[in-house]
């Protein structure tokens, strides 16, 4: 376009020569809403052709000193002025409203190229028994996630020529649009940033590249581990977009209750009911553990709540070192019903027996106990 057919700024913001700054102003907010490219994706060339014509007009009218060159000059009045960053800011306000950046490629010095990006980390859930979790499972999981097509290898085209140099910015990504002193620079509308195109999209993948697929992973899980325990699979994640590196995969444990273990990071806990004549003249009992039963020798006068540690009964550490150990508390069971003979025999002992009620002290928990006691 040569000068002589620049059209008139005050005819190209349909104001009068002698408009106020604000009507000016307005004018320009209105045709640029109106001729923004996003807006029109039918007449994308008329509406940037009409968007930068008002974005001009608009930079040498806002300003008066240019207003007064162009009112007396006309086009060569103001030729090779250049714009002052104030006018950016205008356009700032204007635009803010659906993306200043986008429309002008600013952010990142005006270099909006589309990078490689790592793929997402993907987190898969499992449920272990509490047994599972204690010995170690080797098991197969189907984890559903995003693959490269393997009919493209992830270009999203049909074949290698389908991919051509984008024409509309040969190949820059960008295009910086030049009219006089007046330049912006935005992301190519055409290719989106990628400075290629494709014509004949990938039958497969209908162009994404990647496909969703259900991929069996095997997967070692190392005895002890605990509910929450994140197990981190490398480079199994989602493939990344555009040649990036995948991401990761998390697998994320839960592990169900045990009917009467109780744990505490490798350590082991129950509580095994005694008789009385047991606690008073001692015994020996079968104590159940995750490898078999174990005989634990109490001795006569044990009380309620007394402790025996089963040394390397409790779980493994999953991040390697040694076992825990299994702590047993016993508790003195009272039978709720005796038979006459029974009660004959103990009402016999009873009156043997020195009576004394006064309060004892206040009794710590399992956990506290064993804290104490072992340390
Ligand atoms: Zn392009
Ligand atoms: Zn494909």
């Amino acid at each position: 376009m040569t000068r002589k057919d620049k059209r008139d700024y005050y005819e190209v913001l349909g104001v009068e020569r002698n408009a106020a700054a604000d009507d000016i102003k307005r004018a320009y907010r209105r045709a640029a809403l109106q001729w923004h490219p996003d807006r029109n994706p039918a007449n994308k060339a008329e509406a940037e052709h009409n968007f930068r014509e008002a974005a001009e007009a608009y930079s040498v009218l806002c300003e008066p000193e240019k207003r007064v060159a162009y009112d007396r000059y006309g086009h060569a009045g103001v030729a090779g002025v250049r714009i002052d960053e104030s006018t950016f800011t205008d356009f700032a306000d204007i635009f803010g409203a659906f993306g200043f950046e986008d429309l002008f490629g600013m952010s990142g010095g005006g270099r909006r190229r589309r990078r490689p990006q790592r793929g997402s980390d993907l987190r898969y859930d499992m449920t272990l028994s509490f047994e599972e979790a204690a010995r170690g499972v080797q098991t197969k999981i189907k984890v559903p996630r995003l693959e490269v097509c393997p009919t493209c290898e992830g270009s999203g085209a049909k074949s290698k020529s389908s991919v051509k140099v984008c024409d509309t910015c040969a190949g820059h990504g960008q295009v910086r649009y030049q009219q006089g002193f007046f330049a912006i620079t935005r992301t190519c509308p055409a290719c989106h940033g990628a400075g290629k195109v494709v014509r004949d999209y990938c039958p497969e993948c209908k162009g994404d590249g990647r496909l969703e697929k259900t991929r069996a992973l095997e997967l070692r899980i190392p005895p002890g581990v605990d509910s929450n325990t994140r197990l981190r699979i490398p480079n199994e994640g989602e493939p990344g977009a555009t040649g990036g590196p995948p991401g990761d995969l998390y697998v994320v444990l839960e592990v169900k209750e045990h009917p009467f273990f109780e744990r505490r990071n490798s350590d082991l806990y129950c509580t095994i009911p005694i008789t009385f004549p047991q606690a008073a003249l001692g015994t020996e009992i079968y104590v159940p553990t995750l490898d078999g039963e174990e005989a634990v020798k109490v001795p006569a006068g044990t009380q309620t709540g007394s402790i025996f540690r089963l040394k390397g009964k409790g779980l493994s550490n999953p991040n390697g070192g040694g076992k825990g150990d299994l702590y047993v508390s016993v508790r003195v069971a009272v039978p709720e019903k005796l038979t006459r003979e029974q009660k004959r025999m103990v009402d016999e002992l009873s009156a043997t027996l020195e009576q004394d009620n006064r309060p004892t002290q206040r009794s710590s928990s399992f956990f506290d106990k064993v804290k104490d006691i072992f340390g």
